[in-house]
């Protein structure tokens, strides 16, 4: 433990990382930080804790922070330090004059889900009201917005089933695309210890995870399929479910839509979705598919638990819906032991989708052409909404590269690192007349923004986080913002600079107008956080002490069933071709968080390895390449260069890199393609050429 002098008190608070969301005691000397020490009391940790939620804070106090705000005429010119008074001034009089010069829908905004819930739900109603759009998206569009969409047709509602407790009840684990023991340690732990009790361990997962080095007592099954195989994957075990008499006759009778199952049935009994042809497909073999597939389906109690490699595709959000049949068909939802369970990158992911940031829906997943829901926020907001979507990322770069799109207000996000296709995302960004950065860096993003707008840490805010299980934790502040605003008080200044008065003294008076508005938490308060420590929506009259597991007598759905979904499987245009023979895909660390602006700022430092290119030992050869050897990284859409790492862990034909390190630029490579539905951006395929290079 890294002290800095013995506390004298402590704060309890919730970890700013990953979607675990931890409980921590800020342990405190007068106004500085000494430990971070994992609170046996956290609903989600039990006392436990990994090396970013306990050395990764001292970024809140380093020397790069924002702290006064700043505007600058045109991206060419220096910085001009200016009073907040002045900045909110220089802001609003540029969306203003923008809109009226280009009209309403000229200007929008991003939320992120690293801000609070109550931080998130303000920027998409100052949208909403001063902007008098629907032009509010998050950075969730990148990582889980299929699953929003996915878990939303098919359960009901675009949320995980389950409390993360709830492994221990597993019979049988299957790990999709996700990597726990590094990116959800404190989870990963919990799972692992449930392996060692004897749970069958099923991984389907390009690359070997650590996962699968966990002595067992159970089966473990590595399913190495090609990326972008994934729904030809889920479709063949469910195939092997139908074709084999595995589904649970009970809960699909009781629990589901009976002609939507009919015509799933028909669909998934094709010959097509057959393990021996799917091999071909997946590179998997059909033996193993069918193996996997009674494993899972014969267990009393089998969980599904995914990541990024499910969502981040051209069909992240088919996969999901995938996901959900299988448990469906097998009857694998509404108790402990089993369920859907989307693993949240970033700590508020979920709020950030809760609190409305989509273009579609209004705070608690309302979508904005429902009239008598737009009528509740309508009351109380004071304003005449818009019933058209608004704009998505993607669409906004787009618009704004066409000219349509001028301003854009971006809260704790850094968009020119973490979006892919940096090229274009860089050509939007020149493009905007007006560009608002609120955030604790100067980041990438904001060498593009004509207003820096000082953010705050989750050390110096009032708040509440919502993590991977849906558990609304406390955030609470230990030490004084450092440009003297907290992030929800900084967009209220620019409501009411723009004219849309907003007044809130405290955090809590934003959770309660959330609770009057949005049905699943109508029962949240500060009141009741306070006294049970954390809630897990739906939260309201019918589960007023929350709801650890979802679905238990019935879906969200209009008939209470649950909906199978047509999963047809449609092969990504990033395919292996002579001129980029490789598939890349990428992952994380332990030790660091997504493109490291934090943890390169604190102690965690120590343990940063560069990003590298992992490849198989056959790949290497071929190209002459040994460890440590300079590779160049083409792609369709750019080059980057970066060291090689040669391993096993790789199947041939397949490299992998981390994204931590702004040097690297795993996203100058990465393409525009992305899902379907949610345009969720297709991290997790490009097709590559690597060779040798001397140097970078
Ligand atoms: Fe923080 Fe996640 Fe680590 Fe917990 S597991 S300490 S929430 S990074």
């Amino acid at each position: 433990i890294i002290t800095l002098g013995q506390p004298e008190h402590s704060v309890v608070t919730t970890c700013a990382y990953c979607g675990v969301g931890c409980s921590f005691r800020a342990e405190m000397k007068g106004d500085q930080l000494v430990r971070m020490v994992p609170h046996k009391g956290g609903d989600a940790n039990h006392g436990h804790s990994c090396v970013k939620g306990r050395f990764a804070f001292g970024y809140a106090t380093h020397k790069d922070r924002i702290k006064a705000p700043m505007i600058r005429d045109s991206i060419d010119q220096p910085w001009r330090e200016v009073s907040w008074e002045a900045a909110m001034a220089f802001a609003a009089d540029r969306l203003t004059s923008i809109q009226k010069e280009y009209g309403r829908e000229s200007i929008g905004g991003i939320t992120s889900s690293r801000c609070t819930n109550e931080e998130t739900y303000l920027v998409q109603k100052l949208i909403r009201t001063a902007f008098g759009n629907n032009n509010t998206d998050t950075c969730a569009r990148v990582c889980h917005s299929p699953t929003g969409y996915g878990l939303k047709q098919t359960l009901g509602e675009s949320a995980g089933t389950q409390t993360f407790d709830s492994v221990m009840k597993s019979d049988c684990v299957l790990v999709i695309g996700a990597n726990p023991t590094d990116a959800h340690p404190v989870f990963g732990s919990l799972m692992r210890r449930r392996l060692r009790e004897g749970a069958s361990l099923i991984v389907a997962d390009p690359r070997q995870i650590d996962l699968l080095k966990t002595p067992h007592l159970g089966a473990s099954l590595h399913l190495p399929l090609r990326p972008g195989t994934n729904v030809a994957m889920i479709n063949a075990l469910a195939h092997v479910v139908i074709t084999e008499g595995l589904e649970d006759t009970d809960f699909i009778a009781q629990r589901c839509d009976a002609s939507a199952y009919l015509r799933w049935r028909d669909f998934i009994k094709q010959s097509c979705h057959a393990p021996e042809v799917v091999e071909g497909i997946t590179g998997v073999p059909a033996a193993d598919i069918r193996e996997a597939a009674r494993t899972f389906a014969k267990v009393p109690n089998a969980a599904i638990y995914y990541g990024l490699g499910v969502t981040e595709h051209s069909q992240g959000s088919t996969m999901v819906m995938g996901i959900a049949n299988l448990a469906l068909v097998t009857g694998n939802i509404g108790r402990e032991g089993v369920g859907v369970n989307p693993l949240r990158g970033q700590n508020n992911v979920q709020g950030s989708c809760d609190m409305g940031s989509f273009p579609h829906e209004l705070p608690g997943y309302q979508h904005v052409s429902d009239p008598i829901a737009r009528g509740r926020f309508e009351a109380v907001w004071g304003v005449t909404l818009d019933d058209e979507p608004g704009l998505r990322i993607p669409n906004m770069f787009d618009a704004a590269i066409a000219g349509q799109f001028r301003a854009l207000y971006v809260q704790g996000e850094d968009i020119a690192q973490s979006d892919p296709n940096t090229q274009h995302v860089e050509e939007a960004l020149r493009s905007l007349d007006c560009l608002i950065v609120q955030d604790i860096f100067l980041n990438e993003t904001a060498k593009f923004a004509h207003v820096l707008l000082p953010g705050s840490t989750f050390l110096e805010k009032n708040g509440t986080f919502t993590n991977a299980e849906r558990r609304i934790n406390r955030v609470r502040k230990v030490m004084p913002p450092v440009a003297g605003k907290e992030d929800w008080q900084v967009t209220m200044a620019l409501s009411n600079a723009l004219g849309y008065a907003m007044h809130y003294d405290h955090p809590s008076q934003i959770m309660d107008e959330i609770a009057q508005l949005a049905p699943s938490f109508a029962g949240v308060s500060y009141d009741k956080l306070e006294l049970q420590g954390s809630l897990q929506w739906p939260c309201n009259d019918e589960f007023p002490d929350g709801s650890p597991i979802m679905h238990e007598t019935h879906f969200p759905t209009p008939h209470g069933k649950g909906q199978f979904a047509i999963t047809e499987f449609v092969p990504t245009t990033e395919r292996a071709t002579r001129r980029f023979p490789l598939l890349l895909t990428t992952g994380r660390i332990l030790s660091q968080y997504n493109v490291g602006a934090q943890t390169r700022r604190t102690d965690n430092q120590r343990w940063h390895q560069e990003d590298v290119l992992e490849l198989h030992p056959h790949d290497a050869e071929e190209r002459g390449v040994k460890e440590g050897d300079w590779l160049g990284i083409s792609s369709r859409a750019g080059r980057t260069v970066l060291r090689a790492l040669i391993s096993e862990r790789m199947q041939p034909g397949v490299v992998y890199t981390t994204f931590h390190h702004p040097g690297s630029g795993a996203n100058v490579i990465t393409t525009n393609n992305s899902d379907w539905a949610t345009n969720c951006p297709e991290y997790k395929v490009t097709a590559v050429q690597v060779e040798k290079v001397s140097q970078p």
